[in-house]
């Protein structure tokens, strides 16, 4: 090959290692931009539809070294409960010593209250998931607030009795709009979202879950899970081990809540865990 042909291939090397990089910022600063939580009083649009200056600080912040962030993790687990895969699920955090959020269907916890009664110990917090696990986004407002009180009432009228099931939801299937967010807060819950996921509700193997949450983590962290899947109680012992050797501590939803300001849980530190 001529010089000039050796010096193009190097540039032409150089430029698509360079796009590679970019795409890969990009794609982390657009997850990053959905937030993890939005509070009661937050400003939702602001939150959800960040304005250009912010996408431009988040952007430019994966750049900037970041103060240590706590090495904090809430495992969290949708749906159920469900007669085989919840008390397996329960079983493998009690060996684990792991407390964990449970954000509970209050349909199915109507047909199981026995199990959902069995959740809160071992310092486990029960959350709202709605009554029947709507597409909320679909939903009038006036819609969305009434599955998040009948959802309560049916945890409650079970026999549960933590203060968060009537003050913190998440969405079933993820799906949420503007509008959703707004009708939660006016209905008094704060939205628990994410900072990853693995996306374990599709059938997928326990290592390709492990690997997903190893690769994707962040100082501190919401991982969602859900709670009747056995590859994902499968997979806990070696997610649990791989966070705890970096360094993590694994506490609910509420706990994270207490230890870390709003604003570090929407612009979570990409982590590298060792090991
Ligand atoms: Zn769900």
């Amino acid at each position: 090959m001529s010089l000039r042909g050796r010096r193009l291939l190097i540039a032409a090397v150089v430029l698509v290692a360079a796009a590679l990089a970019a795409g890969r910022l990009l794609k982390h600063a657009r997850a990053q931009l959905v937030p993890a939580y939005v509070a009661v009083g937050d400003d939702a649009r602001a939150l959800l539809q960040p304005s250009l200056g912010r996408q431009v600080a988040v952007l430019l912040g994966d750049l900037r070294p970041h103060p240590v962030r706590p090495h904090l993790i809430a495992l969290t687990f949708d749906d159920g409960p469900y007669p085989v895969e919840s008390p397996l699920l329960l079983e493998q955090l009690r060996a684990l010593h792991v407390p964990a959020t449970f954000l509970l269907i209050g349909r199915d916890v109507q047909q199981f209250p026995g199990l959902a009664r069995a959740i809160p110990a071992g310092g486990n917090e029960v959350e709202n998931h709605t009554f029947s696990h709507p597409d909320l986004d679909r939903m009038t407002a006036a819609e969305v607030e009434r599955e998040l009180h009948e959802g309560a009432g049916a945890l409650e009228s079970a026999g549960l009795h933590d203060r968060a099931l009537r003050t913190r939801m998440r969405p079933p299937h993820g799906r949420y709009t503007l509008a959703t967010i707004q009708a939660a807060q006016r209905a008094g819950f704060a939205v628990v979202l994410w900072t990853d996921d693995p996306g374990d509700w599709r059938t997928l193997t326990p290592q390709a879950i492990v690997t997903h949450a190893v690769a994707h983590a962040t100082a501190p962290e919401i991982l969602l899970l859900h709670s009747g899947k056995l590859a994902t109680i499968e997979g806990l012992p070696s997610i649990v081990g791989r966070f705890r050797a970096a360094g993590y501590r694994f506490v609910t939803v509420g706990e994270l809540l207490q230890a870390v300001p709003e604003g570090e849980l929407n612009d979570p530190q990409r982590h590298v865990l060792g090991g």
